[in-house]
């Protein structure tokens, strides 16, 4: 979803606060002061640790040549491999690059994996590509960080607009190079060729482990539980399908063409399968179409935004009227809007706490790849279960020991657990 889509009237004055690598400084910033990190220790936190720009020819359909860019930001090594997704669209740059990257950092810290945080990207619009020519930008990219990527170095997955597909194309060029099948280069793979039993839902099913515990907090059972669902793929999609069936009541989903509405509840999959047949949620017989810039702001308990960066502002977040914020895609508050809503007395389960399943149950594709040995379905859910209840409470309790709202205690536990790392290791000069 572009930016545009999920603001009317975007400000031109807005883009600082609309920029990530901004954004991510303002949270660490007040991290890093809040638990006394010194200047220098500060910057080495901060810095990204390597970033590569790559211009990589592609010859399109038509026969004509295109040079396409794209990056990949390791910020962190500290706690191992730099780890995190590939997106593809058109509006990447290197400062959102760079902050997930960052973002991944932190969120590997807090669910304590052994993983640093990276991130790539490809400026490209896929919705005007052919499959051909997708293969094609995938392999040259992967071709381009040979040096870069590797199990033991930085480990890839999907992201935005890239999928099992996109995978299995990095690790076979991957392979191919190395003259040997190399599984554990990129996770998030099919399932026949290394791919982890519940990596597809991993994401969605972390959102509904975290929420289940934050409704504990408000004495709500999921039966009386409204959610509103912002962004129906991957994320939300997945989130919304789970929650309905531990009996929660999906009111709301919104998506970049329209929303949908139904106070009894709407059943998701019947929703999917509706999209599916029609490209679009909207028209859907058992709910009511509503305005997309205003079903956000519905009166319920938890409010899932799981499309993309931004979409809760300055400008709207007085408007929520829900208990509990689950952070399902990566960024959706702005810095500016975190005090508007901990002013609101809203309980934010954060982007790198709330999403983290996704990356939880990469660790263990990575860790059955380097097996060479598989684990059922069960094992897989039972495993994240218990790193996201206990991540969670971890997270939790530090905010109500230090008197700091749950972003910054997740910021907190995420820069102790780096910083100390990187004191054992030293600085190698
Ligand atoms: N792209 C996902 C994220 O932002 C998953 C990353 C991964 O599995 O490495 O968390």
């Amino acid at each position: 979803m572009s930016l545009e889509a999920t603001l009317p009237g975007l400000d031109p004055a807005m883009e600082k606060e609309f920029n990530p690598w901004l954004a991510a400084e303002a949270r660490f910033n007040e991290a890093a002061t809040l638990l006394g990190l010194d200047d220098g220790f500060q910057k080495v936190l901060k810095s990204p640790a390597m970033e590569v720009t790559v211009h990589i020819p592609v010859e399109l359909e038509d026969g004509r040549l295109e040079v396409f860019t794209g990056y990949r930001v390791q910020h962190s090594i500290a706690r191992g491999p730099a780890k995190g997704g590939i997106r593809f669209a058109p509006d990447v740059t290197l400062d959102e690059v760079r902050a997930l990257a960052s973002w991944m950092t932190w969120k590997c810290a807090v669910v304590n994996i052994p993983f640093g945080g990276g991130k790539g990207g490809v400026i490209c619009d896929p919705t005007l590509l052919s499959k051909n020519e997708l293969e094609r930008i995938t392999r040259r990219y992967t071709a381009a960080l040979m040096d870069v990527i590797g199990p033991e170095r930085d480990v890839p997955a999907p992201d935005m607009n890239t999928n099992e597909q996109t995978m299995a194309w990095i690790m076979d060029t991957y392979s191919m190079h190395k003259r040997s099948t190399v599984t554990a280069v990129v996770t998030g793979k099919p399932l026949n060729l290394g791919g982890s039993r519940g990596r597809v839902e991993a994401t969605g099913r972390g959102c509904l482990f975290v929420t289940l515990q934050a409704l504990k907090k408000f004495g709500l059972e999921p039966s009386e539980t409204k959610i509103v669902v912002q962004g129906f793929g991957n994320v939300g999609g997945k989130a919304a399908k789970l929650m309905h069936q531990a009996g929660m009541k999906i009111i709301a989903v919104v998506e970049w063409d329209g929303a949908v509405y139904n106070p009894k509840g709407i059943d998701p999959e019947a929703l999917q399968k509706h999209r599916q047949e029609t490209g679009s949620i909207t028209g859907y017989a058992e709910a009511e179409d509503m305005d997309r810039f205003e079903a956000m702001f519905l009166p319920c308990d938890v409010l899932v935004p799981a499309a993309k960066e931004n979409v809760i502002h300055s400008k709207n977040a007085a408007k929520i009227q829900a208990k509990i914020i689950c952070e399902g895609a990566n960024g959706p508050t702005t810095a500016e809007a975190d005090q508007i809503l901990d002013e609101k007395r809203i309980f934010v389960i954060p982007d790198i706490l709330a999403n983290a399943g996704g990356v939880t149950v990469s660790y263990f594709e990575w860790v059955q790849d380097r097996m060479g040995y598989f684990w059922n379905e069960e094992m897989v859910n039972s495993r994240l279960e218990e790193i996201m209840v206990n991540s969670f409470q971890d997270v939790v309790a530090y905010g109500e020991r230090h008197k700091v709202h749950n972003r910054s205690a997740a910021y907190m536990v995420a820069l102790d657990r780096v910083a100390f790392a990187i004191k054992l290791r030293g600085i190698y000069a």
